[in-house]
């Protein structure tokens, strides 16, 4: 899934989700070429950004080679969030703490949020 937002004073408020067409399987998701075309255009309509990007894995939480390597977003502070267990075991109510949230750094590196960082940086209301 893919997040849309904009900038605001306070921060980017995500105002779309988006569940592109993908090509995934067992440690690869990528985008083709068309369907990038297509949210290129949707967010160029809204005026909106590609804040962060989310996807699940069987097992555990983590930014695998393969993530950091087709990661979507690409600009400094995006946000990618990974859901355990398929996200089976994730409810409203337990997604912040079940998911692990990573962000990429000036010098291109995803740097996993710890607990006490992650209300910086992601806030659901
Ligand atoms: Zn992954």
């Amino acid at each position: 899934m893919l997040w849309f937002g904009r900038e605001t004073a306070s921060g980017i408020e995500i105002e779309a989700v988006c569940r592109p067409a993908q090509i995934a399987g067992a440690d690869i998701f990528r985008i083709p070429p068309a369907a990038m075309r297509e949210i290129i255009g949707i967010i160029a309509q809204h005026g909106w950004m590609i804040a962060a990007q989310v996807h699940s894995h069987p097992q555990h939480a983590f930014h695998s080679l393969a993530d950091d390597k087709w990661a979507i977003v690409r600009h400094e502070n995006a946000l990618s969030l990974v859901v355990p267990y398929f996200a089976a075991r994730t409810t409203a109510a337990s997604f912040m703490q079940d998911q692990k949230t990573f962000k990429l750094t000036a010098d291109n590196r995803w740097q996993e949020l710890v607990v006490w960082e992650l209300s910086k940086w992601l806030q659901i209301s």
